[in-house]
């Protein structure tokens, strides 16, 4: 792929409606020429920063030193706002008092650290169509990987009768709150009730979820929520996990060193720790702060301004299904045949194209970031996907604009009638514009 280094390409900000955050975003360049604003329909995989994101970790830097162990007055306003976010997070995520915020990485740590963390014998039941994240971390003769039913009534069915087959001991309900590949909403509380009945606690996979909808771990009666912070406008690496206390408590720390440990002594044969028994024995090592700064601040303008995303997404999302429909020849995936709350996020496919290919052209000619492929959800997109076992998703979000959805419908009709208007191959593996004179930004240079 030939790529140029060199043009301006200003940052701009976009907001959508008055009572809605403003995001970043930008202008990408096109191969047919010239440039375009970025239709960013790809908020699924990551969320563009918000610009008051981007405000606060910008007036928090100069104040940036290490949290909890220094005595300089940086050191404390940086413990101060690590701490300051864990609060945010438990108003978020609707958390009891007893409810314990860890941060993480991602949502992949997250679930990973609550993997780590269960009893022995744990069983763990869960839908085989579940994000890799959820899918996989879980081990032992005791994992129940249900095959996703196709009504959402027919879904709580299945996970009672999966917990009514499980031995006795701990039982953990692994569940996502929207689908990555459909948008499509789990009925989580009717889950998690079944699962209190049969003594098992519920992890709430709130990735997609989250960004979209008020969460809450007491309305919705769930022991766990995971999210990412990368998905919910704040990508400086941090995420959480957030719930019950106990099993985290008794768990051997998920990383073992300096900030997990309250005392360390030297034994003939060794030595001996005293793990702190609070959320910083499953966060060793020098936090991010920053990261998690950005991700309070992120859920404290979401958790603002529901009422005014949620009618704005709902508005898109039909302007977006009734566009795609009326492209020949494409399908929409779906996993269950009732309807369900969706948030924004559809994947398709398209008779006689590539995924790959027609993302490749969205992106080159149009100047649309959709994604392509198999979105982590094998299961489920080669269920959903049939014989290619791939489709294109379009996920909105706080920077999309009716324009954006507009264009993509445009330029799918467009190429269904007449085709791409440039040369495309795989010279990396992956469908790409060949040649691509598309210029690479100036901070890119050199
Ligand atoms: N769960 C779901 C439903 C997701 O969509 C994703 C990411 O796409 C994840 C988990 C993993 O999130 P992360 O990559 O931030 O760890």
């Amino acid at each position: 792929m030939t790529l140029t280094v060199g043009s301006t390409i200003d940052s701009t900000e976009i907001r959508v409606r008055q009572d809605i955050p403003a995001v970043l975003g930008t202008r990408v360049p096109l191969v047919t020429g010239g440039e375009t604003g970025y239709a960013n329909l790809d908020h699924a995989a990551s969320a563009p920063c918000l610009a008051a994101v981007r405000d606060a970790v910008d007036a928090f830097l100069p104040w940036y030193a290490s949290a909890h162990r220094g005595a300089g007055f940086a050191s404390q306003v940086s413990t101060r706002v690590y701490e300051r976010a864990r609060e945010v997070l438990r108003k978020f995520a609707g958390a009891r008092d007893r409810d314990t915020v860890i941060f993480t990485r991602n949502t992949t740590d997250a679930l990973n650290l609550l993997a780590r963390a269960l009893p022995r014998h744990t069983s763990v039941v869960l839908f085989d169509t579940e994000h890799h994240a959820a899918l996989l971390p879980w081990r032992g003769p005791n994992v129940v990987r249900i095959p996703a039913p196709r009504t959402r009534l027919a879904a709580v069915a299945a996970v009672e009768r999966a917990l009514a087959g499980c031995p006795a001991g701990p039982r953990l309900v692994v569940l996502t709150g929207a689908s990555n590949v459909t948008g499509e909403t789990l009925p989580v509380a009717e889950i998690a009730a079944v699962a209190r009945r049969h003594g098992a606690r519920t992890a709430l996979d709130a990735a997609q979820l989250a960004p979209h909808r008020p969460i809450s771990l007491t309305g919705l009666d769930v022991d766990y929520v995971v999210l990412s912070g990368h998905k919910l406008y704040a990508p400086f690496g941090a995420g959480a996990l957030i719930g019950r206390a106990d099993w985290l408590r008794a768990a051997t720390p998920y990383l073992a060193g300096g900030g997990a440990t309250k005392a360390v002594t030297r034994h003939e044969t060794g030595v001996g720790v005293t793990w702190h028994t609070g959320p910083e024995r499953h966060e060793a090592g020098s936090p991010n702060i920053v990261g998690v700064h950005a991700l309070a601040v992120a859920c404290e303008q979401l958790g603002a301004h529901w009422d005014a995303l949620e009618a704005h997404e709902h508005a898109l999302l039909e302007r977006l299904r009734a566009g795609l429909a009326a492209v020949p020849g494409l399908a929409e995936l779906r996993l269950f045949d009732d309807e369900s709350d969706r948030t924004g996020t559809v994947s398709f496919t398209l008779d006689g194209f590539e995924p790959g290919w027609l993302s490749a052209v969205l992106s080159a000619e149009y100047g649309i970031g959709v994604r392509d492929g198999a979105f982590c959800a094998h299961i489920a997109t080669r269920r959903l996907a049939g014989q290619g076992a791939q489709a294109v998703r379009v996920s909105l979000g706080l920077g999309t604009t009716e324009e954006h959805i507009d264009r993509l419908v445009l330029a799918l009709r467009q190429i269904v009638a007449r085709g791409a208007r440039w040369t495309y191959g795989r010279p990396a593996g992956r469908w790409a514009p060949v040649p691509d004179p598309r210029p690479l930004p100036p901070f890119l240079a050199g």
